[in-house]
């Protein structure tokens, strides 16, 4: 039975890389009442959305929206475009990709995992330069598509998508480039079409403040053109109905309206501020909570500080300390919830989420409780990180600009 008598004071603190807090004027719009998605007022919600939604993935071509979590729309962007025994080249960068990866395995398709043995691979970005390498010796062509997480959620890597595509460009490869920025848009710096990427993929829960529930496929006319030979067997994930019917604002299914109002006011909200502004924030805040780990004296999970990301910092606790009992202290006392460690680093590592619906005073409540279960645990710290991210705000006003 639910549990009606559980309600601390104030505000839970939810830092947990997605899904992120979803501002209250989101909530508010998306309680409006549920309309017929088939009647007129729907259409002009659905086109609405639909060309908003292109803006944030910076593509002039169509996008999908699935009422479903980001691993349909991980699977709608596989079972499209290739077909049985297919051979899929995957970057291992952490616990998303390696999920990707025996996904397509599921599916019948020949993943391949490039990337650093062991831990290591998890604390860097894709190595374009082993894609091409992998590439150049497909003289056959069997690979049909490269597939890699754009912001690696479980660790705080944001690789470069640009390089991937050059690689890909650069080996004479037709291999399609098929992206996870589940947690990247509306986040992290993302271009669908400059960056040549043919399917996107991405969530509501991240980036974009929404609860979770829709999922995106970016495509590209290269990508449609294979989705008419692929032949994975699909129905729901189908982008010949989907796109067609979404033309008109209209889904061949019942799509999740409410949300869409969320996904409006969004929109609206990320527009208003300026995507260039939400991307410069988002990274403000990053090397804020980044000079608090440092000042601690813990490591970064993100061994390379050219590819850190500006959504989440993966912080690795000491040796012998279980960074899934910090994460408990701190929710027990401060009711704050942070990151687990997934898969590999289970216990060696927690993340703090800094995305969405953050801003300096959000980032601090989240440092100070983690500095405090720190302690608590035991943890000896070489310093305050509280003191050092509170220095680096100060001395790096944002540039407000607004829209
Ligand atoms: C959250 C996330 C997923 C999974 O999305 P769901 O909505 O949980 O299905 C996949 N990849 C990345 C990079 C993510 O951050």
């Amino acid at each position: 039975m639910l549990k009606l008598d559980f309600h601390p004071a104030g505000r839970h603190l939810l830092q947990i890389p997605g899904p992120s807090p979803v501002p209250d004027r989101i909530l508010r719009a998306m309680s409006y009442p549920t309309i017929d998605h088939r009647g007129p007022e729907f259409g002009a919600l659905g086109l609405h959305v639909l060309s908003g939604i292109k803006q944030v993935f910076k593509t002039k071509h169509p996008v999908a929206i699935y009422p479903a979590s980001g691993t349909g729309a991980w699977e709608a962007a596989l079972v499209n475009t290739c077909s049985p025994g297919d051979g899929v080249l995957m970057f291992e960068t952490g616990h998303f990709a390696s999920l990707w990866k025996k996904m397509a395995e599921r599916l019948g398709l020949r993943p391949e995992f490039l990337g650093l043995p062991g831990v290591e691979g998890w604390r860097r970005g894709v190595d374009a330069g082993m894609i091409e390498e992998r590439l150049r010796a497909d003289k056959a062509h069997r690979i049909k598509a490269v597939c890699v997480v754009h912001n690696e959620t479980s660790t705080g890597v944001t690789s470069d998508i640009a390089a991937v595509r050059r690689a890909i460009d650069g080996a004479g490869h037709p291999a399609l480039l098929m992206v996870d920025t589940i947690s990247g848009l509306a986040a992290a710096d993302y271009r669908h079409d400059e960056w040549g990427v043919d399917v996107s993929v991405s969530g509501s829960q991240k980036g974009l403040m929404l609860p979770p529930g829709i999922s995106f496929n970016a495509l590209s006319a290269r990508a449609l053109d294979a989705s008419k030979t692929a032949t994975l067997p699909r129905s729901f994930w189908d982008w010949g109905d989907i796109v067609s019917m979404n033309e008109t604002g209209y889904w061949p299914y019942t799509p999740n309206t409410n949300l869409l109002y969320g996904l409006s006011e969004a929109l609206e909200m990320i527009f208003a501020e300026g995507l260039d502004q939400v991307f410069a924030r988002h990274q403000r805040l990053a090397a804020a909570c980044r000079a608090a780990v440092r000042a601690w004296g813990l490591e970064i999970q993100c061994a390379d500080p050219a590819v850190y990301s500006p959504v989440l910092t993966g912080v690795m606790t000491p040796e012998g300390t279980d960074a899934d009992a910090v994460r408990g202290l701190i929710y027990e006392n401060f009711d704050m919830s942070l990151g687990t460690g997934l898969g590999k680093v289970k216990g060696r590592m927690f993340r703090i989420g800094h995305l969405g619906d953050c801003n300096d005073l959000t980032l601090m409540a989240a440092l100070c409780g983690c500095e405090m279960g720190l302690q608590m645990a035991g943890v000896n710290l070489s310093g305050s990180g509280v003191e050092h991210a509170l220095h680096y705000l100060r001395t790096h006003p944002a540039k407000v600009t607004g829209g």
